[in-house]
């Protein structure tokens, strides 16, 4: 649950954040993001990216050239050619707007009260998004906004959530304004604050929530210090896990039954024969305990996921037909702890098994889209993953899958073979989410997250290695094809 005092947490060692460590700090307006952000940006030497500061600027343009904020076609093509400047400096971002320092311009009342409009737009988050990812993709950066953690950089080294009651919020912002020398009516300022939220909560595309895996961080009685130092310790939390588990020399040390160095011997031979590439596991065993989470596009999946698992006992759920016949079918999956799955409707035997492999510290392999999507375009998740992990608050390991078909199997020139490893991805939120929605609404965002991770992992693929010409026809030729699938497999 959130936290709100500084000694909830450790204070961690500062030298296990990663050079190259992003973090994402999202909340409401009058939070304290900015302040805190600047705060570690110094205290961890990191270069702090304010997103606010680029749709305020987008807006005060828009109202200079007299574009309605409802106007979504002319706000992008205002944006487009633009070139748009954050530069730090001590205290406020200086802002500018192709060369014109705005920065003071940005922070008028009139500029907050369109703003949460002008940022709903669809094609204005995308060209945002794109800059943003774009400032912060080398990492040693700390990036606050709305939906940082979210969609921006959903693999993030750590993701906080500061927020504050509404008064606090509008106290805060009054006094802001009132050391710059403007003086606003506080009723309407707690007035256009929660407008924002509502706005700024309500909206479709990328609206302000709490990522499952964000440390959340309640500041309504905290000093701008104990603040500062409660939002470092949450930085370090992922990072101090991480290091836990490259130090533990158990994990070494996993003695594996005999049926599993077969088939790891088997599927990395496989995987050698193809030219498999593995990126972003640092040649580790995968962590105890956790769930390995990959996109489905070919029936040689799971070959190619058990080549880069090496030392660990994976359970998988596979789907209940490829069990019969029980011989020798059903017998060879059993004996390699796969689980059978009905893929209609809650299979409670199936999830309660997944959960006792967990227990006892193997990995539980799944397939969250359910069935086979389209290349280049991971599917919904379906509701199994976000049941697993409130039940077990297991960690989830997204995992990419790029390549496995092709008319010339792996590693040829149409379609590199590649499975890449993202960060592990750990349920702090959960439970403040449980207390705001109920159980298929957090399964739902749980997913969304997985997704948002497979795209990630893709998008580092793809300035890797371009998506070819082959897979964007075929991913075209496969996504109407595997929606229909999914519809007679899942109805609906
Ligand atoms: O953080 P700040 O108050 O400067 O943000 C101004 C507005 O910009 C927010 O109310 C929100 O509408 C928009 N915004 C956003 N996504 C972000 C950052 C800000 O939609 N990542």
């Amino acid at each position: 649950m959130a936290f709100h005092d500084p000694a909830d947490l450790p204070p961690g060692d500062p030298t296990v954040l990663p050079a190259d460590a992003v973090i994402a700090v999202d909340g409401p307006a009058g939070s304290g993001k900015s302040s805190t952000a600047r705060a570690l940006a110094d205290r961890f030497g990191l270069l702090y990216i304010d997103t606010g500061a680029m749709y305020r600027a987008l807006t005060q343009a828009a109202l200079a050239a007299g574009i309605q904020p409802g106007d979504e076609a002319a706000l992008a093509a205002l944006l487009g050619p633009v070139n748009l400047e954050l530069r730090p400096s001590r205290g406020e971002t200086t802002v500018l707007w192709d060369g014109h320092d705005v920065s003071r311009s940005i922070r008028t009342p009139e500029v907050e009260a369109a703003v949460s409009r002008v940022s709903s737009h669809p094609e204005v988050r995308r060209l945002m998004v794109e800059r943003q990812q774009a400032l912060g993709r080398k990492g040693g950066v700390i990036m606050e906004g709305r939906d940082i953690g979210s969609v921006v950089f959903p693999l993030a080294t750590a993701k906080i959530f500061l927020t504050a009651t509404p008064e606090a919020r509008a106290r805060r912002r009054h006094l802001q304004f009132r050391e710059r020398g403007v003086e606003v009516d506080p009723v309407a300022l707690a007035a256009e604050l929660a407008d924002r939220d509502r706005q700024d909560s309500e909206r479709a595309t990328s609206p302000l929530v709490i990522s499952p895996d964000a440390i959340v961080i309640d500041s309504s009685a905290l000093s701008l210090e104990q603040q500062n130092d409660l939002c470092a310790r949450a930085c370090l939390v992922n990072p101090t896990l991480d290091a836990a588990i490259v130090n533990d020399p158990h994990s070494a040390r996993v003695a594996l039954p005999f049926q599993y160095r077969l088939a790891y011997g088997v599927m990395q031979t496989i995987a050698r024969f193809y030219g498999l590439r593995v990126y972003g596991n640092r040649g580790l065993p995968v962590t105890p305990g956790c769930i390995l989470a990959a996109n489905h596009i070919a029936l040689i999946d799971p070959i190619l996921l058990g080549a880069t698992f090496r030392r660990s006992r994976v359970f998988s759920l596979a789907k209940a037909e490829l069990f019969q016949p029980a011989w020798p079918n059903g017998r060879f999956l059993r004996w390699l702890d796969s689980i059978p799955i009905r893929r209609k409707g809650y299979d409670r035997n199936a999830f309660g098994e997944a959960a006792a492999g967990l227990a006892s510290g193997g990995n539980l392999l799944i397939f969250p889209e359910g069935t086979r999507q389209a290349i280049g375009h991971p599917g919904q998740v379906r509701s199994g993953l976000g049941i697993l992990v409130q039940e077990t608050r297991a960690p989830v390991l997204p995992m990419f899958l790029r390549g496995g078909y092709g008319r010339r199997c792996g590693g040829s020139l149409e379609s590199p073979l590649e499975v890449w490893h993202g960060p592990l991805l750990r349920w702090h939120a959960v439970d403040d989410l449980l207390a705001q929605m109920d159980r298929r609404a957090v399964s739902e965002r749980i997913g969304q997250l997985c997704r948002a991770a497979w795209c990630e992992l893709q998008a580092r693929s793809f300035a890797n290695h371009p998506e070819t010409p082959f897979e964007k026809e075929l991913g075209q030729k496969q996504l109407r094809r595997f929606a229909a699938r999914q519809a007679k497999l899942f109805g609906g």
